[in-house]
């Protein structure tokens, strides 16, 4: 793969893409898909201010790209209140923590993106503050070193993680609500292309959102990517138009398969049938085979391919299934079968 199709390929999945902040829902009308997600959140975001209270930590979890964020920004629109924005790996210290937490007023959100990614001296230090609202910080250092208990206000903690499984017990157990995000379905990504298709003024049939969507990984900021690639295609080769046929024309030419796979994740499915018999064989090997970070390639790409069925997880490491030989138009191995 060239240079700019890898950086294209990588950069569509990857939160640094610069998305037009236009196509962020506002409120839950706006929010495609997730309908059992945003039920549970109405109720509770009624309940919490009926009572003039904090709603309850809240972890949100899932793959990247799902609506973490967007979530939490809507939570705080109907709760009326700030949401100041964070992540794990910018809080480096307990004094980077107080000044975001005294900062906050009553019922205020503090949105804390890769949570999983706070380092254990923040985190003991959060979990007071979770739990009574009291953060004790230590001034000076040596002989003049004393602890100051400071009280906050009643906020809610709002942490997205890409990896639950990386977060400790003890953080985990102090959210009151713990929400996964999902995949989303063909026909849920239908209905955002079209929503984003109208807010960016590109003309589309519904088989031309069709296309996109089963394309787009079942992941919204994708679909929004995608759409906007296949509206510059459109502009130059097909008077502005997406119809199926157009969509397939142009995702073809950024590289997407038709069940919606890109060149990296093809990379890994082939590496593992090519150069280790289809596995089992371990992330970090994959890693270097494919020249990607394993942390990537665990939260972006293997999560995908997993839940199409063409990759499984076992204890001595990742398999090709019988569906990625077919997918590739290839024959599994006879000595595989048996395994599956
Ligand atoms: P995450 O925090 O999970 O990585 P974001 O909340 O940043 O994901 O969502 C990425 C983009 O995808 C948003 O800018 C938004 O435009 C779009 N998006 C996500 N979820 C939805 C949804 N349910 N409906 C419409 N658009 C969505």
């Amino acid at each position: 793969m060239s240079e700019p199709e890898r950086f294209v390929t990588t950069a569509l999945k990857r939160k640094d893409v610069q998305l037009d902040v236009s196509l962020r829902p506002q409120s839950w009308g706006d929010f495609g898909g997730a309908q059992k997600l945003k039920e549970r959140f109405e109720i509770f975001i009624r309940a919490a201010r009926d009572r003039n209270e904090s709603l309850d930590h809240t972890l949100l979890s899932g793959p990247p790209g799902l609506g973490k964020t967007t979530v939490a920004h809507i939570i705080a629109r109907e709760m009326g209140v700030n949401l100041i924005a964070t992540s794990g790996p910018v809080i480096e210290r307990p004094g980077d923590l107080a000044g975001l937490l005294t900062n906050l007023q009553p019922r205020d959100i503090l949105f804390v993106d890769e949570v999983h990614r706070l380092s254990h001296v923040v985190e003991e230090y959060l979990y007071p503050a979770m739990e009574d609202f009291k953060l004790d910080i230590v001034i000076d250092s040596g002989p003049s070193a004393r602890s100051i208990r400071l009280n906050l206000k009643k906020f809610t903690l709002v942490g997205a993680t890409t990896r639950i499984g990386l977060l400790t017990a003890p953080l985990r157990s102090r959210f009151g609500m713990t929400v996964r995000l999902d995949y989303y379905s063909p026909e849920e990504l239908k209905g955002i292309v079209q929503r984003s298709a109208r807010i960016l003024n590109v003309e589309l049939n519904e088989e031309g959102a069709v296309e996109i969507a089963r394309r787009s990984r079942g992941t919204p900021r994708i679909a929004n990517t995608l759409l906007k690639r296949i509206r510059d295609y459109a502009q130059i080769e097909a008077d502005n138009f997406i119809t199926a046929d157009v969509a397939d024309r142009a995702l073809k030419m950024l590289g997407i398969d038709r069940e919606g796979l890109d060149d990296m994740d093809k990379r890994v499915v082939e590496t593992i049938i090519h150069r280790f018999s289809g596995g089992p064989v371990g992330i970090n090997t994959i890693a270097v085979a494919v020249g990607e970070e394993p942390d990537t390639i665990e939260e972006v790409y293997e999560p995908y391919l997993i839940q199409k069925g063409f990759l499984k997880r076992t204890p001595r490491g990742r398999m090709a299934t019988n569906l990625a030989y077919q997918h590739l138009g290839l024959k599994p191995k006879a000595e595989q079968r048996e395994l599956f």
